[in-house]
Order: C-alpha cells, then sequence, then structure tokens
C-alpha cells in the first residue's frame, strides 16, 4: 500500500513523563498499545529530573534513570527517550513540570500537531493538581492507561467534571486505553532488586542487566 509522507503539521506525537526508576514492561506495554490504538509517529520517554509529585528519598540519578529509558526503548519501533527535562548541564537536578514539557513540545511541532500525553489510572487521578492544569488540557489529548488496582471509573467520576469545565463545557480531549492491563510497579522492582531476586520478565533485558552491574537499589 502506498503511504503518504505526513506533514510536520500532521504528526502525532505522544508524551510519556515519569519517573522510570526503573522503566519497566508496564510502561513499554502501554506505550505500544497507545501507539498502536491512537497511530502516533512516536512517543517520548521523558524521565522527569526532580518530579513534583513523587520526591522520595533515594530517588536514583538522572543518569541513571536516562540510561535506563535508552536500553529500554533501544529495538522498539516509535519508543524515543528524551532529554526535554534533563535541565541545565542534563544534570536532571531541575524541579520538571509537564505544563513546561507540554509547551516546548508544541513549540516544536507547531499548532497543527496532535501531542498525546500518556499516564495510567494512578496518575490520571491527580492530573488537576498539576501546575497550570487549565492550560495543560488545552495544550494536548490525554491517554490514560488502566492500571489494576487503580479504578478508572472512579477517576473519570473525579477528574472528567474538572477537564470539561477547563474546556468550557468541551470534553473529548480524554481518551480510555483498557487494552493493557500490566501489574507490575517500578517500586516492586525495587524491592525485588534490592532482595537479589531475578528481575526477568519484569524489566527488558538490557535494564536488568543494567540495574544488576551497576548495583542499583542494593543500598537504602
Ligand atoms: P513507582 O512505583 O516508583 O511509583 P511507577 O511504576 O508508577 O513508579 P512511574 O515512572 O512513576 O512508574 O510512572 C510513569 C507513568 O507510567 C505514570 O503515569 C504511571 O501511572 C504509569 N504507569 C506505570 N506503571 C504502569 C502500569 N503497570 N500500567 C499502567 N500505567 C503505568
Amino acid at each position: 500500500m502506498h503511504r503518504h509522507r505526513q506533514s510536520r503539521e500532521e504528526l502525532r506525537i505522544g508524551l510519556f513523563g515519569g519517573t522510570f526508576d526503573p522503566i519497566h514492561n508496564g510502561h513499554l506495554a502501554v506505550a505500544r498499545a497507545a501507539r498502536r490504538r491512537f497511530r502516533l509517529d512516536r512517543i517520548y520517554f521523558i524521565p522527569c529530573g526532580r518530579p513534583p509529585h513523587k520526591d522520595r528519598p533515594g530517588l536514583s540519578p538522572y543518569l541513571h534513570r536516562f540510561a535506563m529509558v535508552v536500553l529500554g526503548c533501544a529495538g522498539e519501533p516509535g519508543l524515543l527517550p528524551s532529554l526535554l527535562e534533563a535541565g541545565p548541564g542534563w544534570r536532571g537536578l531541575r524541579r520538571s513540570y509537564s505544563i513546561d514539557t507540554v509547551r516546548r513540545l508544541r513549540r516544536l511541532y507547531g499548532p497543527q500537531a496532535r501531542l498525546y500525553f500518556l499516564l495510567g489510572a494512578d496518575a490520571f487521578l491527580y492530573l488537576p493538581t498539576w501546575k497550570h492544569f487549565r492550560q495543560l488540557i488545552r495544550l494536548c489529548d490525554f491517554i490514560v492507561a488502566a492500571r489494576p488496582g487503580f479504578s478508572w471509573r472512579r477517576a473519570a467520576r473525579r477528574v472528567l467534571p474538572a477537564v470539561r469545565e477547563a474546556r468550557g463545557g468541551r470534553s473529548g480531549s480524554v481518551h480510555f486505553l483498557p487494552a493493557v492491563r500490566v501489574a507490575l510497579s517500578a517500586t516492586r522492582i525495587r524491592r525485588a532488586a534490592r532482595g537479589g531476586s531475578r528481575l526477568a520478565g519484569t524489566v527488558p533485558r538490557a535494564v536488568a542487566d543494567y540495574i544488576q552491574k551497576m548495583n542499583l537499589y542494593r543500598r537504602g
């Protein structure tokens, strides 16, 4: 079949932000499914600098989290590591806000591009508390991935009215992705690594290798 080359205006770009400490197979399954379902040209995996909502002690340095994102995206068509939230000197020390990242991508790709912000149902619950929430939801669509243990219905009841209100009565910017349900979390994987368990099946092989060789998650 002949495929037309898309102009820059028609690009469909996904952004997947997170701490990615580490990136895991849940993130990758969600991204692959979203790319297929919404015909996204590419999805940027954007490790945050200092997270506004998850500033926990022991967060791995940005360099490690970014390295694992690079390894996790390797060989995955359309999934790209991004330094957008690396901050000065690429050290990842600055607090990251999604609104700034989305604005930067909007400037880069122009008003016609479709931007899709990927997040899990757990993170979606807190969307109205994000910095400049009202502006944010005008700048991009959201793809909310199912996540075992978190009710989409509850999240929808709590968040959709705020989204609708902020968009002046119009909704439609929030899409649900029920297709994959992966009961994995980075917390669980860090715990397994600390206990010396095998990580096979929870993170890509190269990421497991990196965690082991760099001795991540063994202290504290
Ligand atoms: P932690 O256990 O350290 O809190 P996490 O597994 O939630 O980490 P993050 O890097 O914080 O991973 O998540 C980035 C984004 O990916 C968030 O929007 C989160 O909701 C989503 N996400 C993470 N794991 C899953 C999963 N298994 N299914 C669906 N969404 C997920």
